[in-house]
């Protein structure tokens, strides 16, 4: 049987782990860091296409959120939600023009005045005029998912840093690791911002972004945030215990900071901006979660053929609402399937 080596037990390793075995695959997960990941432990975990770089980019995140759905099918009880967000990220005019684009393409997007806000976010203290729902999105906890997809696969895992790629011809013969060599016939690197570093000595050049990200837990309050709430200076969310859950840096989607403030200033400001749209509330800070985000060069996923026979890559931000589809997409061609035209435009090649 291929025996096959996955790099990386993130959301995206774990999600290919659990489609390959889903095809009757041998597969072996290895990784530096607790099943569960890097930056998929320190996610905002919000699923959603209303935020996109290009058409096809589009296409392959409302493709994510599809699959999302299957695997809460396939794996009854995972922890993923469907609350909707409130968004009002931009106001006026460019509010409008990202719902006509969004409508254009297939979207479901609900327009909402104030007293249509006000009857969905009943504790928001500044209530806009107007603001757009998008019913289809949610939230997943990509280590929560990454741990039940790691379980329900039955991969092997196995406590590694990987040196290097091994090969032969051309071809991947598996990898060397800190605990000595792993054959396999197929190596995927799911390794997030650990990918250059394992690709460069085979002479590809892996661009990646510096995008660190802060994640801030709250007390638990009562339910006072049922949607994902995207405002112009604050996203955040409530997880089932409570917690306010926000990253530190407004509008980290498209966020291009390469440095984080100093951790008590970009604490108390975001506390500051949770304090503001819920006042009344005793908000503290609990705890926090850091890690650089995996931003290929052109913000876009990197998924298919590597630079050897053999050797696949799946290395993507957004991989809270991405890595299913990657993985199913990538598990089917890997297997002999056909390639989605979905993948076309994220292929490595694109680097080379
Ligand atoms: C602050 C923040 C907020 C985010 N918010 C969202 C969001 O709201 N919505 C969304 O869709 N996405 C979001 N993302 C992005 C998303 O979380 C990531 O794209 C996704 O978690 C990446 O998962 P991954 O498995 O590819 O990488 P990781 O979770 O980083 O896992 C990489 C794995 O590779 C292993 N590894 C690396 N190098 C080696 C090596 N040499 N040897 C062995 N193991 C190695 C690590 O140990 C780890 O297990 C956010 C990310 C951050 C950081």
């Amino acid at each position: 049987m291929t025996q096959t080596l996955i790099i990386g037990a993130g959301i995206t390793g774990a999600a290919l782990a659990f489609q390959l075995f889903r095809r009757g695959e041998d597969v072996t997960l290895v990784s530096t860091h607790a099943q569960g990941g890097l930056a998929s432990a320190a996610s905002f975990g919000w699923l959603n296409a209303s935020y996109f770089l290009n058409h096809s980019h589009y296409h392959l995140r409302h493709a994510g959120m599809a699959a999302h759905r299957r695997l809460t099918e396939a794996l009854p009880g995972l922890p993923t939600t469907w609350q909707g967000c409130l968004w009002y990220e931009a106001t006026g005019d460019a509010q409008e023009e990202t719902a006509a684009d969004l409508l254009a393409l297939g979207y479901k997007v609900e327009r909402l005045i104030r007293s249509q806000i006000v009857d969905r976010l009943p504790a928001l203290g500044p209530v806009p005029d107007t603001a757009l729902f998008f019913p289809e999105e949610g939230v997943a906890d990509p280590a929560i998912l990454a741990r039940a997809l790691i379980t329900a696969s039955g991969a092997a895992v196995v406590r590694a840093t990987v040196q290097s790629v091994t090969e032969k011809k051309g071809r991947a013969t598996g990898v060397l690791t800190d605990l000595g060599p792993l054959p396999a016939d197929r190596v995927i690197l799911a390794t997030g911002t650990g990918t250059p570093e394992l690709l460069e000595p085979l002479g590809f050049t892996l661009p990646m972004l510096q995008r660190p990200g802060l994640m801030i837990a709250t007390n638990a309050l009562p339910p006072i945030c049922p949607v994902v709430l995207a405002t112009p200076d604050q996203e955040v969310r409530q997880d089932a215990k409570g917690h306010l859950i926000a990253p530190a840096s407004a509008g980290h989607q498209g966020d291009h900071a390469e440095t984080l403030g100093s951790f008590p200033v970009v604490v108390n400001a975001t506390l500051t901006r949770l304090r503001a749209l819920f006042p009344g509330h005793d908000i503290h800070f609990a705890h926090q979660a850091m890690a650089l985000r995996p931003v290929p060069g052109d913000g876009l996923p990197v998924v298919g053929q590597g630079p050897l026979k053999g050797l696949w890559i799946a290395v993507m931000h957004s991989g809270a609402t991405l890595a299913p589809v990657a993985a199913e997409l990538l598990a089917e061609e890997i297997t002999g399937g056909p390639e989605s035209p979905l993948l076309a435009d994220f292929r490595p090649a694109r680097f080379q």
